[in-house]
C-alpha cells in the first residue's frame, strides 16, 4: 500500500491519526558534493531511507512519510562550487517548527525526523524541543551515520579522516541506490587530517567538542574525505544495516509513552 502522505485524501488522514500514525519526515539538502556526485546526493540518501522504513513498517504500524525537506543550510564555504543551496539558519528552525506544528494540529503525536545532512543537527533540536514545549509531542530525532557507525567501522576501506563528504559511505552508499558514479572523477586528496583526543575529523570520529569540519581544511575538490575504495557492497551493507536499526527504533518509539 502506498504510504506516502500527498496521496492522501483528508478523510484517508483522519482516519490515520485515529490510528496515531507515525510520521516519517526526512530533512536534507541539496549542495555540491564534489566532482563525482549529484548535488542531490542528502535528499536522495534521506528519501530512499524514508521509504525503505516506511514500506518495512507498513505491515506492522500505521506510518506515513512526507515529502522530504529539500533545502536548508551550508556553510558559505560551499558556494566556492555552484549546486549548493543555503536557506538561513533561523529560517531552517522556523521551517521545520511549522512544518511540525502543521502535523501536530491535525492530531499526530509521533513524528520521526530524518537527518539527513550533517549541518542541520542544532536547528533540528531547537525545533524539536520548541514543539515539544507547545505541544507535548516529542519527536525523535534520528541520523542515518548513527544507525550504521558501527558497521561501517568494521566494514571500511577508507582510514579515519575518509568520510565525512562525498567520501567514502555517501559515494558507496549512492551507488547502491543505483546511481552511475564515475569514480575517476573523484579524488582522495581531500582527506581529513585534523586528530587530536578531543577531535578526530571524520564522520566517525571522536568529537567531544564541535568543530566545523570546514574551517579545518581547504578542500580544492569540494570533498572532504577518501571516496575512491567505494562500492556497492559496502553500500548495500550500510543501506541493510541503517533499515534494519531504523525499523527497530521506529517500533520502539511508536510504543513508547511519553508523559
Ligand atoms: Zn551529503
Amino acid at each position: 500500500m502506498n504510504m506516502e502522505f500527498m496521496t492522501k485524501s483528508w478523510p484517508e488522514l483522519e482516519e490515520l491519526i485515529k490510528k496515531n500514525a507515525l510520521i516519517i519526515l526526512p530533512v536534507a539538502q541539496v549542495e555540491e558534493h564534489g566532482p563525482h556526485l549529484p548535488v542531490g546526493c542528502d535528499t536522495y540518501i534521506g528519501t530512499e531511507i524514508g521509504k525503505r522504513i516506511t514500506e518495512k513498517l507498513n505491515d506492522e504500524l500505521p506510518v506515513l512519510l512526507m515529502p522530504t525537506v529539500w533545502t536548508g543550510y551550508s556553510p558559505k564555504k560551499m558556494t566556492k562550487w555552484p549546486g549548493t543551496m543555503r536557506v538561513r539558519t533561523r529560517v531552517v528552525i522556523d521551517l521545520i517548527h511549522d512544518i511540525l506544528s502543521s502535523l501536530c494540529d491535525m492530531g499526530f503525536k509521533k513524528i520521526v525526523v530524518i537527518d539527513a545532512h550533517g549541518q542541520h543537527r542544532g536547528m533540528l533540536e531547537v525545533a524539536i524541543r520548541e514543539i515539544a514545549d507547545d505541544y507535548n509531542v516529542y519527536c525523535a530525532l534520528t541520523n542515518p551515520v548513527s544507525m550504521m557507525a558501527e558497521k561501517f567501522a568494521k566494514i571500511r576501506k577508507s582510514e579515519i579522516g575518509g568520510a565525512t563528504h562525498a567520501c567514502e559511505y555517501e559515494t558507496s552508499l549512492l551507488m547502491a541506490m543505483g546511481f552511475n558514479i564515475d569514480l575517476s572523477k573523484a579524488t582522495d586528496e581531500d582527506k581529513l587530517t585534523y586528530k587530536s583526543e578531543f577531535y578526530v575529523a571524520d564522520a566517525f570520529g571522536i568529537k567531544k567538542v564541535f568543530l566545523s569540519t570546514w574551517g579545518l581544511q581547504e578542500s580544492k575538490s569540494g570533498i572532504y574525505g577518501a571516496p575512491l575504495k567505494s562500492s556497492v557492497e559496502t553500500g548495500n551493507q550500510l543501506l541493510d544495516e541503517m533499515i534494519k536499526n531504523y525499523i527497530k527504533f521506529c517500533k520502539e518509539y511508536w510504543e513508547l509513552k511519553t508523559v
